[in-house]
Formats: C-alpha cells, structure tokens, sequence
C-alpha cells in the first residue's frame, strides 16, 4: 500500500511504500523536537530511504546541537515551513519522517507508537501510554 502525505500548504509531497517494512512510529522528546513540532512531541516513523518518496521545495538546517550529541539534517517545507524529515548518522541508510504529514488527510489514523524516547523531557503531566515503550533517552 502506498501512504500519501503533505505539507500544510500541500508544495511537499510524500508517498511511503509501506509493503517493503510495516510502518513503526516512536514519539520524540528530545528537546529539538519540541522547538520544531511546537508540541509535546514529535511524531515520527524511521523508514528505509528507499521506500521514501519526497518532492517540492525542501529547505534543510543542520541541527548540531542534537541530544544524542551527533549532528543531523532536519528537513522543512520552504514555503510554510512544516516539518519534513531528519536524516541522523545513527540510522544510516533511514529517514526519520515526520508523521505530521499525514495529519491533513489521515487525521485519527496515526499508528500506535511503538516506543516514545526522551521521555527525561515529558511534562509531570503528560500521561504515559499503555504498551507502549518508554526510554529516558533514545535508542
Ligand atoms: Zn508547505
Ligand atoms: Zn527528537
């Protein structure tokens, strides 16, 4: 199955081949994370690059000042600036794709995470969910 996606202003697209890996998601906590998503957490799902397909005009910024201390390129839309995708030397070969991009059209249909991480971070009242995995730093 294909999953199609988009920016909020709809200049970029996505499409993931979902047949190649099943899709998981984690929520990120990271300190980041919550400056970019401007929310609690950001919704992600690591894929392999290959089953990613990304078009329009992407703008890039070079996040050095990462948690897990190595740099990564997190990716925006360059005309209304929502969050695309990072791509993090710790999972070579993998985009980290912000699941933010199915919110337009598959709003309420988002995938259990699998696992949340930096969860140091979360609010004294964010509720933990049942079943699912929860590391104070990343993987
Ligand atoms: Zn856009
Ligand atoms: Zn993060």
């Amino acid at each position: 199955m294909t999953l199609h996606g988009r920016c909020l202003c709809g200049k970029v697209k996505v499409e993931v081949d979902d047949s190649k890996e099943p899709v998981t998601t984690a929520l990120c906590h990271c300190t980041n994370c919550l400056s970019t998503s401007s929310g609690v957490a950001s919704v992600v799902s690591i894929l392999s690059e290959d089953s990613v397909k990304l078009s329009g005009t992407i703008k890039q910024y070079e996040d050095k000042t990462t948690s897990s201390g190595k740099a990564l390129t997190r990716s925006f839309c360059s005309e209304c600036g929502s969050p695309v995708s990072s791509v993090s030397p710790n999972f070579p070969g993998k985009v980290v794709l912000k699941y933010g991009l199915f919110g337009q059209d598959h709003a309420g249909k988002y995938p259990k995470p699998g696992v949340e991480i930096y969860c140091k971070n979360k609010n004294p009242w964010e509720p933990s969910i049942e079943g699912v995995k929860s590391l104070e730093g990343s993987f």
